[in-house]
């Protein structure tokens, strides 16, 4: 029930913060040999820990009425990474406009690092809730904690609720800071020598 109650407060959260509008997004956590994940098309604030479904790691619903279409992504992420304990996908409106633009988002800022690369890689688009996105969702996401889904949104990935949050809330704000510089025509980005300075420092910035 705890982790139930989490989801849901996780995508409250994401409404409140506005980072989310209505019922797109999707929060999920790794639970037993599958994960909990929120519904397809139940606004959060109509949300209930009951609302929460089950799936195992084939993506068999155990419990609960619709899992959001995204599972498929939510699973094959839990599959092929198992230092990832929960994820969230959002439409953020800033996230998802450089989707939009099929552009990953380069080293423009040192916080870049916060999601586990250079780069924030933009996956090719793919119709919503299909195998052939989540494929591509995987391979963007690569060993990081953050991609770009084009034409669609952002997902992200951490080793807890609280990392996966703190991902979104970060990556949103980088993608909003890069649309801005966008505008002047000029983006002059960090080096590879400086952003791996950046990742030595940030081995503990988010602690396990
Ligand atoms: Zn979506």
């Amino acid at each position: 029930m705890e982790e139930r109650n989490q989801l849901v407060e996780t995508s409250r959260r994401l409404v409140s913060d506005g980072i989310n509008r209505g019922t797109s997004g999707n929060v999920s956590l790794r639970f037993g040999q599958g994960f909990l994940i929120t519904p397809s098309g139940i606004e959060p604030n109509r949300m209930s820990a009951d609302d929460i479904c089950l799936l195992d790691k084939a993506g068999n619903l155990i419990e609960g009425q619709k899992p959001s279409s995204e599972w498929r992504m939510h699973r094959d992420v839990y599959l092929a990474r198992p230092d990832i304990h929960a994820m969230v996908h959002t439409h953020s409106t800033f996230a998802t406009t450089i989707a939009c633009m099929e552009q990953d988002v380069p080293p423009f800022h040192y916080m870049i690092a916060v999601t586990g690369g250079n780069t924030i890689p933009c996956a090719p688009y793919a119709l919503f809730g299909s195998q052939e996105l989540s494929d591509a969702a995987v391979t963007a996401l690569g060993k990081g904690y953050a991609c770009l889904l084009a034409h669609h949104g952002m997902l992200a990935a951490g080793y807890t609720l609280d990392h996966a949050l703190a991902v979104t809330v970060e990556a949103e704000s980088l993608c909003e800071q890069y649309w801005r510089l966008l505008q002047t025509g000029k983006v002059p980005l960090l080096n590879d020598a400086q952003m791996a300075a950046v990742h030595d420092r940030f081995k503990d910035y988010f602690k396990r």
